[in-house]
């Protein structure tokens, strides 16, 4: 317990307990207790020994003896419960802030961190840390108490005695200390090697249908299980100290024994001390591994636990989208002509490289506007910007003539919808799927939202309309179905502005139309800006903007693009807005 990673974990643990004492108070109490009357048990002893010897029955001290039996068991089981309860409570909160916390970070640390890596801090590194709650407190409460009284009494009893002992036993703490960082180590490469389980594990799975065609699942499985095992060799070697630890410890307490049989039985021969005595002073030798062994035990634990509460502090620590607004709040807002402007916006994920360079974009109340360049022009980019994941590097993005940065994130987010390319539906009924952002919405709301995206025909062929089964992210509906599904599931919320990233992948010609017609129906309610991979879209759409080296290269009707784009055509991806 000497590196600056201990000291940290025991201030983080104590932090992680507060506002559980109440049952952790309890069962230190109860621990202590349990502890005392074990300890006055072999005082007992002595008496009843020296009165058996002096051939009247001990009434008094049996009975005693009984009592202080009962209460110690009584006292032990409640204070494991209440351990469980603080315990338990710990990792509830503990999880409670970590998925809260997880939820809301930045996006581009989503970017950084692999989605296993952050499900396993939240399932199995507070699952370890509770562990180390269990195990440490009350043990080590009750084991430094127990210790201490021990030594006293033992100390009282025949401190020549302690003497022999205490060297015998000091000679093992060295190695103790030793194993228990040793420990420290093989715990925290468990730990990792676990998170990258977790991680390649959610890989694997979520990309299920690529690795059986791509035969995939030998290699996928030969990563994991090399986790899996690496797992399994630390835990051993834990297993393996922990075993030689006890060993050790053991070995200290019997040779300790062996000792004071020998010097004990001399003095007693001697007439230095009665039998009674060494009795009582063998018991409480007996009784020194308890509180040792605990102690042992809520050491190595912290040090177990350790690794698990370094992993989630590195989460706690990442950075959140804040909640609150600029401190420029009140600036009094600005009627504009735009519902959305880009104003020299400069981006780049590394801000080394940008890739937005200086863009400005407007975009009316209504209408249809088509967003389109090649591939990687940054085209989604441009969406994250607007959906603010990202926040520009320079330049500004206003909202109704506002700046964005002082509008809250949710009445922001509330206004502007976002249908991606992998759209998604989740498993659920068509109901679940269209109420999930929460906004408050009857059938009648979400007959007119299907209406708008030409579902109507489908749910009500369905066998139970609005409360049919979709399927795992929808497998049981089309592509085109789940496109329009998202886009009714965006407008339920009465947006000022949905962003729709358009499928590449080919629509048949009735998906492809009733997309169309969606696409009109929505722009004559809100404004609708579409990343358009496909002519016919692009056609229809009131304006049409051309991204091409981080600003716009063109915009205009889709004829004046297209026309533009002949003038200066892209070499590779781009597409024409033209058949
Ligand atoms: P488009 O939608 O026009 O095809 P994108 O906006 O998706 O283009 O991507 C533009 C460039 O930014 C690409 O080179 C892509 O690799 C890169 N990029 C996209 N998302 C990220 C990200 N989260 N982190 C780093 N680079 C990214």
């Amino acid at each position: 317990m000497t590196s600056a990673l201990d000291r940290a974990g025991w201030r983080d643990m104590m932090r992680l307990l507060s506002g559980h004492y109440r049952w952790l108070a309890l069962a230190v109490a109860l621990g202590v207790a349990a502890t005392g009357a074990g300890l006055a048990q072999p005082l007992l002893v002595r008496h009843t020994v020296d009165a058996t010897a002096d051939g009247a029955f001990p009434f008094r001290p049996v009975g005693a003896l009984v009592v202080l039996f009962l209460l110690q068991a009584v006292a032990l089981g409640v204070a494991r419960y209440a351990q469980a309860r603080a315990s338990e409570a710990m990792t509830l909160k503990l999880r409670q802030t970590l998925i809260d916390h997880v939820l809301r970070l930045r996006i581009a640390v989503y970017d950084r961190y692999r989605g296993g890596d952050l499900i396993s801090r939240i399932t199995t590194d507070p699952a370890a840390i509770r562990m180390l709650i269990a195990e440490s407190v009350t043990n080590a409460a009750s084991g430094t108490i127990g210790l201490a009284g021990l030594v006293a009494v033992m100390l009282w009893l025949d401190w020549t005695l302690f003497v022999v002992v205490a060297v015998l036993i000091g000679v093992a703490v060295p190695v103790l200390l030793a194993v228990v960082e040793r420990i420290r180590l093989a715990s925290a490469d468990a730990q990792r090697a676990d998170g990258e389980l977790t991680a390649d594990l959610e890989r694997a799975l979520s990309a299920i249908r690529s690795v059986r065609a791509n035969r995939a699942e030998p290699a996928e499985s030969g990563r994991i299980f090399r986790h899996a095992s690496r797992i399994c060799a630390a835990r051993l070697r834990m297993a393996r100290l922990d075993a030689g630890a006890g060993s050790v410890n053991d070995l200290a307490l019997t040779g300790s024994y062996l000792i004071i049989l020998l010097i004990g039985g001399a003095r007693v021969a001697g007439g230095a001390s009665t039998v009674g005595e060494l009795v009582a002073f063998m018991l409480y030798l007996t009784y020194l591994t308890t509180p040792v062994g605990a102690i042992f035990q809520a050491v190595t634990a912290v040090q177990q636990g350790a690794g698990a509460l370094q992993r989630v502090n590195e989460v706690l620590a990442l950075p959140r989208e804040p909640v609150t607004v600029r401190a420029a709040a009140a600036v009094p807002e600005n009627r504009s002509p735009h519902l959305l402007e880009l104003r020299d916006v400069w981006f780049g994920y590394e801000p080394a490289r940008p890739l937005l360079r200086g863009l400005s974009l407007s975009l009316p109340e209504r209408g249809h506007v088509s967003l389109i360049g090649p591939s990687g022009a940054g085209k989604s980019t441009v969406f994250s910007v607007i959906e603010r994941f990202y926040e520009p590097d320079r330049g500004q993005v206003l909202f109704r003539g506002r700046d964005a940065r002082d509008v809250p994130y949710d009445e922001y987010r509330g206004a502007i919808g976002l249908v991606e390319q992998q759209c998604t539906v989740l498993a659920g009924t068509v109901r679940e799927n269209l109420t999930y952002s929460g906004a408050a919405a009857d059938d009648d709301d979400l007959w007119w939202a299907l209406a708008m995206t030409n579902l109507t025909d489908l749910v009500r062929r369905l066998p139970r309309g609005l409360d049919a089964e979709v399927g795992e992210h929808g497998r049981l509906l089309s592509g085109g179905e789940r496109q329009r599904l998202a886009i009714a599931r965006c407008l339920l919320g009465r947006p000022a502005l949905v962003l729709l990233d358009e499928p590449t992948a080919h629509l048949d010609p009735v998906n492809e139309v009733a997309l169309t017609r969606t696409i009109r129906e929505v722009s004559r309610v809100c404004a609708l800006l579409v990343i358009s991979h496909r002519p016919a879209t692009v056609r229809s759409a009131d304006r049409v903007v051309l991204l091409r080296d981080g600003v716009v290269a063109a915009e205009g009707t889709p004829d004046e693009v297209a026309r533009r784009q002949r003038e200066r055509p892209v070499l590779h991806g781009e597409h024409r807005p033209s058949a």
